[in-house]
């Protein structure tokens, strides 16, 4: 296939449509771009045969002209936590090296419903604790923006969703699923250069999403651009019977934001100014002043606000993180399913050693904190403690939000770091630092978006910010981003053949 290949995925649907693409060729070609950059390690799997199954069923359903979903044809991509059917979900554990779901994910099942296509399952830090997708049995991913991919001084893609963002930048497919529970979507969108969205808690089932943190996961959205952000969120919204914590009322469709139609007079952005923090790069902090300039010549209101309880957040986020964590683990005995040591002459016997073998350092490091901070002596000291500033963190978007309708910040302090400076330090210490400022939204349960602004001078790797909204207001933070994307076009980079 010589055609050019379009960016948005509306461009796509209409080159099917108008039958001079057709989702067979295009298949074929995410697969053999995906096999041409094995070296980037964006995939746990690729799903060759029933990707191409899938296509077959697409391209005769353009032909027949019936049938049609919203996706139709579009290659996809989808993390290694979330259940699919016959193909082997790792969360990138050697726990679930071999397990093999009988079911899919609601949100999985949804894109398949609208005729998209899975060109496979994406890498990913074990169980998504980590923000560089560099803890994986499959190693790491490597940032397709990095100068040099060989040896070990490439760019990290970010984490935990690191093989989704890859798979999205690298042009192999046009959309992918991450998860997010502390920023795993919107981390790796920005360093990869590529639109990252979480959701309001609620909004988006997560059944079948193997569980992290099930009071701040969410599912998360990777595409090129915002409008095809709307296309995959309208997709997959909406109350889900198998999740009882998803919003019941019947989610209302979001209209594709139409960018040179928007106005922003009046519209109230506020900067934190918490988000001043050490370790901000010049170069991420004059972006994030130069587009706050930009909306306000566009006459917004531009603000400072305060978000007090920002530092405490990383605090809180890592003991719940592990309490939640602690508990969600204990499920995995080496008995029902998983992985199971042959070490079996004592129950108690099999069940440390299929955990000490299944998990990682990091698993096994935050099972052991989340198990003491639940101690009966601990527990009012620590896990009722965060809970208390959990709500006031919460609370201070309730209150920022009072007085505008959008904040802007950073989505990461710098652009991507290299692989061998990153994993000198360790996993609570990266986590720190890559999620200052975006846990704090899934705490509140808030929407967020991640948005590639434009390149760094000093190293030519992506810089982005993030779009904060009150829950529920999904259709303004489209709007928003959606007009910064046309001014910005950091889209244009993704024109290749
Ligand atoms: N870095 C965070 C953690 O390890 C966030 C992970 C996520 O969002 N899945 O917990």
């Amino acid at each position: 296939m010589n055609r050019r290949l379009p960016i948005k995925l509306s461009e796509l649907s209409e080159l099917f449509r108008t039958k001079t693409l057709d989702p067979l060729s295009v298949t074929e070609n995410a697969l053999a771009l995906a096999d041409r950059l094995r070296n980037l390690n964006a995939f746990s799997r690729i799903c060759s045969s029933s990707a191409l199954q899938q296509a077959k069923e697409s391209s005769q359903r353009y032909r027949d002209g019936k049938g049609l979903g919203t996706l139709d044809g579009a290659p996809i991509a989808v993390k290694d936590n979330f259940c699919t059917e016959n193909v082997h979900t790792t969360c990138a554990s050697r726990m679930l090296e071999n397990f093999v779901p009988t079911y899919d994910a609601t949100v999985y099942a949804r894109l398949k419903q609208c005729g998209a296509v899975l060109i496979g399952k994406t890498n990913m830090d074990q169980y998504g604790m980590g923000s560089g997708t560099v803890d994986s049995i499959f190693g790491p991913t490597k940032n397709c923006w990095s100068d040099n991919l060989d040896g070990k001084d490439f760019r990290i893609a970010g984490g935990s969703s690191g093989g989704s963002a890859t798979a999205v930048a690298s042009g192999v497919c046009f959309a992918a699923l991450g998860s997010d529970t502390g920023g795993s979507t919107r981390n790796p969108a920005s360093y990869c250069g590529v639109v990252g969205f979480k959701s309001t808690y609620g909004l988006l089932s997560r059944h079948g999403l193997i569980p992290l943190v099930n009071s701040m996961d969410v599912p998360g959205i990777i595409t090129r651009t915002v409008e095809d952000c709307v296309a995959v969120f309208n997709a997959i919204a909406g109350p889900d019977e198998r999740d009882s914590t998803t919003f019941k009322p019947p989610f209302k469709q979001i209209p594709i934001p139409e960018a040179d139609q928007i106005s922003l007079k009046g519209l109230r952005i506020g900067i934190p100014i918490e988000y001043h923090c050490p370790g901000l790069s010049n170069e991420v902090l004059e972006t994030w002043t130069k587009v706050a300039d930009m909306l306000e010549d566009a006459g917004a209101i531009v603000k400072s606000v305060s978000l007090p309880y920002t530092s405490a957040s990383i605090f809180v986020y890592s003991i719940l993180n592990q309490c939640e964590v602690s508990s969600n683990m204990a499920r995995y005995d080496g008995i029902e399913y998983g992985y199971r040591s042959d070490e079996n002459h004592s129950t108690e016997r099999l069940y440390a050693r299929s955990r000490a073998k299944g998990f990682n350092s990091v698993v096994k490091n935050r099972i052991l904190a989340g198990n003491f901070f639940l101690l009966r002596k601990n527990y009012d000291k620590y896990f009722q403690k965060a809970l208390k500033v959990r709500r006031l963190i919460a609370e201070d978007f309730t209150r920022a939000f009072r007085s505008v309708d959008i904040i802007l910040s950073p989505t990461t302090l710098s652009t991507a770091p290299r692989y061998d400076e990153f994993v000198r330090s360790n996993n609570r210490d990266q986590c720190a630092v890559q999620d200052f400022c975006t846990q704090p939204a899934n705490m509140g349960g808030v929407p967020a978006l991640s948005l590639p602004v434009r390149l760094s001078t000093e190293d030519k790797l992506p810089i982005s910010l993030q779009l904060t909204a009150p829950s529920f207001s999904e259709q303004n933070l489209f709007k928003v981003a959606s007009w910064i994307e046309n001014e910005v076009q950091f889209y244009r980079h993704y024109a290749y053949s």
